[in-house]
C-alpha cells in the first residue's frame, strides 16, 4: 500500500507547474518545456484545440441564425458580458456567460473572462506595443503606487524573444515613448488616416500617428511556418479562432510547440484550489484542483510554479491559499495582496465625418484596425492637471450607403449603382489608470462557487484623474479633428463600468521592498519564491499601452531565470 501511494505521488510529480493555459500560461508552457522542464498545465475550463474546436470559423454570414448579431435571450440572460463588443454570435462560444461564474460587484465591474484552454488568448483584439522607459520609471516619476523593480532595459530582450515567434507586426517609427520591436511588415493606414497622420505631424510637433502594432503574420518566417502558421488572409474573423492561425494564441503558438517536446501534460476542466504551503521546506510544493465535472479533489506537485490565470483569478487563488505560515494568502506578509488594482479606461469615444478624398473609398480588410496614437500627454514632463495619459485608436471608413434603400429592390439598386457615403473616422481613449490601495478585490467572506472556491468581491472605481484625463481627450481630438478638417464632431462618454477594457491589472504587484509589494524582479513571491506570477496581477502600474505583450516578456523572462537559479540549486 505504501509503494502504491509513493507511485502516486512520483505520477503526480512534474518538474513545474502552470496554472491557466492563456497569454502568460501558455508562455511559460512553451518555455518551461523548451528548457527540458516536465511542466504541468492545469485548466479550469473546457479543452480548445487549434483548429478543430473552432466551430464558426468557416461559416457564411446567412448561416448565423441572427446573421452575427446576437440573441435576444442570450442578451437578457448575460448583461455584463454583452457589454463586451466581441461577444457576437459568432464568437460568443468562447465567453464566461454571466450565471455560470458569478462574482460580487461591490461596485460596478465588468469581468469579462474566457475559460478555456487558451484563456482570452483566442478573444482578443491583437493589438501589441511595448512599453518604454517612461512607463516602467512612471511610479518612481508621478509618485504613486511604488517603484517598478525592473525598467526597460530589463524587459527589452525579452520584448525581442516573443515578438520573433509570435509574430508582431509594425512599422519601426523611432519613437522613444513607443519603443521599435521585431517587427514584420506593418498593415498601411488608409488613405484618410494617412491623412489625419501628416496634418498632425505638420500642426502637433511631438505628436504621431502610426500603424497599429499586432500580432498576425503579415509576411511569416520560417519559424512561423515551423509552428504551422500561414500568412494572415485578412479575413477579418478572428475572434471565431483562425484556422490559418494568422493571428497570436496560445491555441496555435505556444501550447502546441510545448506538446511538440513530449514534456507537456495539459489537464483542462480543474480548477486550481489552492497552492499547497510546506512550513519546513519553506516553499510551495504544488497545487490543489478540483475536477469540474466529478468534483474529485486532486493534489499534484512541483518545484517550481507559475501562476498564470488571468491578473483578478490569480489574486483570487492566492489569497485562497491560506495556511499555518500565510493566513491571508500565500506570500501576503504585508496585507497588500489584491490592493492597488488598476484597469485602463476606454469610456471616451470621438467620432467625425471627412468631406474630402471623394475619389477613393476603403477595399480590403485591416486586420489591425488601422491607426495608433501613442501616449502624447505628459511624457516627457507633467504638462496638464492629472497624471499620466492616454493613447488612442484611429479608424476611418468609407463604405457603400445604404442608408435609403436596406431592403428590396432600392437595396438591390444600391448595390448594382453603389453610391459611396462620406468618409467616418473614429478614435477611442485608451487612458492609463492610478493603482489605489481603495481600488481592490478580496475573497467573500461567505459566498463559494460550486467548485468550493470563494467568490471574488471587486471594488474598483475611476476617480477624479480619470475624469480630467478624458475631457483632455475630449478637447485635445476635438481640436486636432477641427485642425484636420473633419466635421460633425462627436464626443461620446459610455459611461461604462470599469473592466470593459478587459485589461485588468495588479493586486500582487512587483516592486523591490517586501514590505510594499509581493514579488520581486524575477516576478517570484518575496515571501515564497518557487511561485511566479507573471500574467496581469504582477504589474505595479498599468501604461497606455495593451498589456498582453508584456504579460509574455516577462513570463519567458521569468522562465529564464527560474530555470537557471534550479540549475544553480538555488532559491527554487
Ligand atoms: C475582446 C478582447 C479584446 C482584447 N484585446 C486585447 C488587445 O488588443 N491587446 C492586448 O494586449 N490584450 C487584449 N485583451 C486582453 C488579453 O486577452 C489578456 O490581457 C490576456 O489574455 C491575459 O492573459 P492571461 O494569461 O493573464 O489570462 P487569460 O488569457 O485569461 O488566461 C487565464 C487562464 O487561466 C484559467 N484559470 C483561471 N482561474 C483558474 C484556476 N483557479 N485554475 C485553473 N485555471 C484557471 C482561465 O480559464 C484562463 O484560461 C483583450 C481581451 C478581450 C476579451
Ligand atoms: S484576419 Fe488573419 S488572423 Fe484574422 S481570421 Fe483572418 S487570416 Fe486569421
Amino acid at each position: 500500500m505504501a509503494n502504491l501511494n509513493i507511485d502516486s505521488v512520483k505520477a503526480r510529480t512534474y518538474d513545474a507547474i502552470v496554472i491557466g493555459s492563456g497569454m502568460a500560461g501558455g508562455w511559460a508552457a512553451k518555455e518551461l518545456t523548451g528548457k527540458g522542464l516536465k511542466t504541468l498545465v492545469v485548466e479550469r475550463g473546457r479543452d480548445v484545440q487549434h483548429i478543430k474546436d473552432y466551430p464558426t470559423t468557416n461559416m457564411m454570414p446567412w448561416e448565423f441564425p441572427h446573421g452575427g448579431a446576437l440573441p435576444l435571450d442570450v442578451k437578457e440572460a448575460n448583461p455584463v458580458v454583452s457589454r463586451c463588443y466581441a461577444f457576437r454570435e459568432d464568437a460568443m462560444h468562447f465567453f464566461v456567460k454571466d450565471a455560470e461564474h458569478p462574482y460580487v460587484q461591490e461596485k460596478p465591474f465588468d469581468w469579462i473572462r474566457g475559460y478555456q484552454v487558451g484563456g482570452k488568448s483566442l478573444m482578443w483584439a491583437r493589438q501589441t506595443q511595448r512599453w518604454s522607459s517612461f512607463d516602467f520609471e512612471g511610479p518612481a516619476r508621478d509618485g504613486f503606487a511604488v517603484d517598478w523593480p525592473i525598467r526597460y532595459q530589463d524587459v527589452a530582450p525579452w520584448y525581442s524573444y516573443v515578438e520573433k515567434f509570435a509574430g508582431i507586426s509594425g512599422h519601426a517609427d523611432g519613437l522613444a515613448e513607443l519603443p521599435d520591436g521585431e517587427f514584420l511588415p506593418a498593415y498601411p493606414l488608409n488613405a484618410v488616416e494617412d491623412y489625419f497622420r501628416q496634418q498632425v505631424k505638420q500642426k502637433y510637433p511631438g505628436r504621431h500617428v502610426i500603424s497599429a502594432r499586432c500580432a498576425h503574420l503579415s509576411k511569416p518566417n520560417p519559424v512561423h511556418y515551423e509552428q504551422g502558421r500561414v500568412q494572415c488572409q485578412n479575413r477579418v474573423l478572428c475572434q471565431r479562432g483562425c484556422p490559418f492561425g494568422g493571428y497570436f494564441s496560445s491555441n496555435s503558438t505556444t501550447l502546441p510547440w510545448a506538446q511538440k517536446s513530449g514534456l507537456l501534460t495539459l489537464k483542462p476542466n480543474q480548477v486550481v484550489q489552492s497552492i499547497l504551503y510546506d512550513e519546513q521546506q519553506q516553499r510551495a510544493t504544488g497545487i490543489r484542483v478540483v475536477d469540474t465535472h466529478t468534483k474529485a479533489t486532486t493534489e499534484y506537485y512541483a518545484r517550481i510554479v507559475f501562476v498564470n490565470a488571468g491578473a483578478l483569478n490569480t489574486n483570487l487563488l492566492l489569497l485562497n491559499s491560506t495556511s499555518h505560515r500565510f493566513p491571508q494568502g500565500l506570500g501576503n506578509d504585508n496585507g497588500l495582496m489584491g490592493k492597488f488594482v488598476g484597469f485602463h479606461n476606454y469610456s471616451a469615444r470621438i467620432s467625425a465625418e471627412y468631406d474630402g478624398a471623394k475619389d477613393l473609398t476603403t477595399d480590403g480588410r485591416n486586420p489591425a484596425g488601422g491607426g495608433y496614437i501613442p501616449r502624447f500627454r505628459n511624457v516627457f514632463k507633467q504638462e496638464t492637471n492629472f497624471l499620466r495619459g492616454y493613447a488612442a485608436g484611429l479608424e476611418a471608413h468609407r463604405g457603400l450607403d445604404h442608408t435609403e434603400h436596406a431592403i428590396g429592390n432600392g437595396f438591390k439598386d444600391s448595390i448594382l449603382h453603389p453610391k459611396f457615403g462620406p468618409w467616418t473616422v473614429g478614435s477611442h481613449m485608451m487612458g492609463e489608470t492610478i493603482p489605489k490601495e481603495t481600488n481592490y478585490v478580496r475573497l467573500d467572506p461567505t459566498r463559494k462557487d460550486e467548485w468550493g472556491m470563494p467568490l471574488l468581491n471587486i471594488s474598483v472605481a475611476y476617480d477624479d484623474n480619470d475624469a480630467k484625463m478624458k475631457q483632455d481627450y475630449f478637447d485635445q481630438f476635438s481640436e486636432m479633428f477641427t485642425q484636420a478638417g473633419f466635421t460633425n464632431i462627436k464626443t461620446q462618454d459610455s459611461g461604462q463600468a470599469p473592466g470593459l477594457d478587459i485589461h485588468e491589472m495588479g493586486g500582487v504587484r512587483m516592486g523591490r521592498d517586501p514590505k510594499t509589494s509581493l514579488l520581486n524582479e524575477w516576478n517570484q513571491l518575496h515571501a515564497c519564491p518557487n511561485v511566479f506570477v507573471t500574467d496581469g496581477a504582477c504589474m505595479t502600474s498599468t501604461s497606455t499601452q495593451n498589456p498582453s505583450l508584456t504579460y509574455m516578456a516577462l513570463t519567458a523572462r521569468a522562465v529564464d531565470y527560474a530555470v537557471k537559479a534550479a540549475a544553480r540549486g538555488g532559491v527554487v
